[in-house]
């Protein structure tokens, strides 16, 4: 005789993912939690807690026929730095890796000031190792890449809009301002503080009639300044209500 499980999605999870809640599930192999929830196409990231016959389980959990399994969304903003039952290695800087197909997010979300990793050429396998090894949270829209186990803490993207996607990780990860402008947009590198007199053969005209504060990236020798650079992401910012 096949046994089953119920699961209930929440309704934040269901109509997202579009997941009926209360479906039967047949117990035909031994699986873990995780691999249940992620085969109904929900990412083992997005679950907040998991209770199974009301008590809370983590993603190794075994189930048996006949028990109810209740699986919550993460709420915002997420608490990477705590341990938690389903993420016990919690993370002690809040630093990202940022998937091709939501590249756009990286100079933003560097401009802000926050270490993010992006390269156009990275393949799944690498992003996993690096986010891994490097303990960074993954931002992609790829919900297979988000299964793989190694990933402790990511976040599928749910717009297509940049403005819209730093909107959601500024929210969903609780993110500052705190840093912004301290970090170069192009190669992730900090900038430090340069004197005018030591650039100023570097400036068209209009710069140097105009400008007096300076920065300076430390990987790429690229010059920053108020205005220059960041004019077209500010204006994104202020579209998005960020910073
Ligand atoms: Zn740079």
């Amino acid at each position: 005789m096949k046994k089953n499980i119920e699961l209930y999605f929440d309704t934040e999870l269901s109509d997202f993912f579009r997941v009926k809640s209360g479906i039967s599930y047949p117990l035909d192999r031994r699986a873990s939690i995780k691999d249940i929830i992620e085969a109904q196409g929900v990412p083992h990231t997005e679950v907040g807690e998991i209770f199974v016959d009301d008590r809370p389980v983590n993603f190794s959990f075994i189930a048996s026929g006949g028990q109810k399994v209740i699986i919550k969304a993460v709420q915002a903003p997420f608490e990477i730095f705590k341990p938690s039952l389903l993420r016990p290695n919690s993370f002690k800087n809040m630093r990202f890796v940022v998937d091709v197909n939501v590249g756009k997010l990286a100079p933003l979300l560097r401009m802000m000031g926050y270490d993010t990793f992006f390269d156009n050429e990275l393949r799944d396998k690498e992003i996993v190792l690096l986010a891994h090894e490097q303990k960074r949270v993954v931002l992609s829209r790829d919900r297979a890449l988000l299964k793989h186990g190694l990933i402790e803490f990511g976040r599928l993207i749910r717009s297509q809009k940049s403005d819209e996607q730093l909107k959601e990780v500024t929210a969903f990860f609780g993110l500052n301002c705190e840093m912004i402008y301290t970090r170069c947009m192009r190669c992730n590198h900090l900038l430090r503080e340069v004197k005018k007199e030591q650039i100023v053969h570097r400036l068209e005209p209009k710069t140097k009639k105009y400008f007096y504060r300076f920065s300076i990236c430390h990987g790429c020798d690229r010059i920053y300044w108020p205005g220059s650079h960041w004019e077209k992401l500010n204006k994104l910012m202020k579209i998005a209500r960020i910073c």
